[in-house]
């Protein structure tokens, strides 16, 4: 008779939910808690004392029903993007070494995956809900690979604890009830879709709708329809913010909303800019990564604030470090230091990967983000960039490449930006801006976009090379891949 409400592990929910009330939907696939229990349950028995476990994430009932089995069964869950290539599922299937493969019925799996025993899923079997109240709060819930945005994915081995811990964080930050109703259209092998997504509404008896693809129509369908909030990266929200100039209904289902939440990437202040005209509503920004969830966020009640992405989350603690490791103690919007994290949110290690691991955290315990950020005088973080790709050192200063392909994007020829540092015998390092034109039979020219970002920022902030491209390379989440940015 239980349902994830009654249990103790991360997918439960505080506030129980009725069994009968809506749990998740997937196109006219829809599960109530107590189906989703008993789903969750049969899979759970199917899965018990196997160690790992792949599913096969496809945005599906069936992927959600693995996770949540795999949960209550206490074995770790491996997600794999089924649109990886051969190669990259070779590499981690080798790497998590599963047992089994869940999948949903007659999906063709690739044949990387042929020597796995498979299991298939069935979203309407019935098992009893076992008790996962003795499962360790140190035990593998999830192995999740990294985006692979500066080098091979990593697998992040994450505990339960920081599941239900990030978990708990954001449900007290945006204040969730079992009346929420989350509309997404994330990929579901990543944290931001399956943990926050999916896992995030269940664990205060909300629930979940999930686009299959994500659309500006799906969305403003959906909120139309009475869901409360809307999960995005920030590509997501671009498309919206160039719909909305001619959708007066989409405007007005964003502006009903109760939270509009941008991650995984950093939200364009121009798109964030004209969204809020539009509807009056102001993206939310958090930010977190695979190994340590959820970092920052506002409140659902505090001010967003364009280019930032909040204050540490109860719990998480969050300090600046300099090169030397030494702390940066101003709160002065300018002075760049490594974000440093700690908390119950952190993963436990990188698989196979030991010296990976001892590398990553510092000798008290904080994880190294390896992005850079400054600290507003209120405590809201701006991430200026990532250490490795994102920080240029030209002419004795340090720039971060966000600011720059925020002002770039303010410049109507411009519709996406990217900038990177490139060698420069006299600056160290100088500024090159990759741009896809607005209208590509009248691309901008490299005087005029640095002129516009001289005047905006500081003369030695202005792009030196420009490269027009078609497209930016992206991966799944719509994060820019600066390695793949290379003019040869
Ligand atoms: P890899 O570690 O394999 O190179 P990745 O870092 O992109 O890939 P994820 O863990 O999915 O893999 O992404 C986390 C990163 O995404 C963060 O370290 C940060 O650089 C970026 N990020 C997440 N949210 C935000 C945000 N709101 N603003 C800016 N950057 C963000
Ligand atoms: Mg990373």
């Amino acid at each position: 008779t239980g349902s994830p409400a009654t249990t103790t592990g991360p997918v439960t929910t505080t506030a129980p939910a009725p069994d009968d009330r809506p749990a998740l939907r997937f196109g006219e696939r829809a599960l109530t808690y107590a189906e989703l229990a008993a789903a969750a349950g049969a899979t759970a028995a199917g899965v018990r004392g196997a160690g790992r476990v792949a599913v096969w994430a496809t945005p599906s009932m069936e992927t959600a029903v693995a996770v949540v089995g795999t949960l209550l069964a206490g074995v770790a869950a491996v997600p794999l993007n089924p649109k990886s290539g051969e190669k990259e599922l070779a590499h981690i299937l080798a790497d998590s070494a599963p047992s089994l493969v869940l999948a949903a019925p007659g999906d063709p799996l690739p044949a990387a995956l042929a020597g796995l025993t498979r299991v298939d899923v069935d979203v309407h079997a019935t098992g009893p809900v076992p008790d996962d109240g003795d499962a360790d709060d140190g035990d593998p819930a999830l192995v999740v690979y990294t985006s692979g945005t500066t080098g091979p994915p990593k697998g992040a081995v994450l505990p339960r604890r920081s599941l239900s811990s990030t978990l708990d964080a954001l449900a007290d930050a945006w204040q969730w009830t079992g009346d929420d109703v989350l509309v997404h259209g994330l990929p579901l092998f990543h944290v931001h879709g399956l943990v926050l997504g999916t896992l995030g509404p269940l664990r205060r008896g909300g629930s979940v709708r999930h686009l299959g693809r994500f659309s500006a129509e799906g969305v403003a369908r959906e909120l139309t329809a009475g869901a409360t909030m809307l999960f995005g990266v920030p590509t997501m929200y671009h498309r919206l913010a160039e719909a909305l100039p001619g959708d007066p209904g989409l405007a007005e289902a964003l502006a009903g909303a109760r939270l509009l939440v941008s991650g995984s990437a950093a939200l364009p202040v121009h798109d964030h800019e004209r969204i809020a005209a539009a509807t009056g509503r102001r993206v939310i920004e958090r930010y977190g990564m695979t190994e340590t969830l959820m970092n920052t966020s506002v409140r659902a009640d505090g001010e967003a604030r364009a280019g930032t992405v909040g204050v540490p989350l109860p719990g998480v603690e969050l300090r600046l470090a300099e090169e030397d490791g030494s702390q940066v103690s101003a709160y002065d919007g300018e002075t760049v230091g490594e974000i440093q994290v700690r908390g119950p949110n952190l993963f436990t290690e990188y698989l196979n990967r030991p010296e990976a691991t001892a590398a990553a955290f510092t000798a008290d315990g904080f994880f190294r983000t390896g992005d850079m950020a400054v600290r507003d005088p209120d405590g809201y973080v701006r991430i200026v960039g990532r250490k490795a790709t994102d920080l240029i050192k030209s002419g004795g200063y340090k720039i971060g490449a966000g600011e720059i392909e925020n002002a770039l994007l303010e410049h109507p020829a411009v519709r996406e930006a990217a900038v990177t540092g490139e060698p420069d015998a006299d600056l160290g390092e100088r500024i090159v801006a990759w741009v896809v034109p607005a209208d590509p039979a009248a691309p901008p020219a490299l005087a005029e976009l640095a002129d516009h970002v001289a005047r905006r920022l500081a003369p030695h902030k202005r792009p030196r090379v420009l490269h027009h491209l078609d497209t930016l390379p992206r991966n799944d989440m719509g994060k820019i891949m600066k390695r793949a940015l290379r003019h040869d």
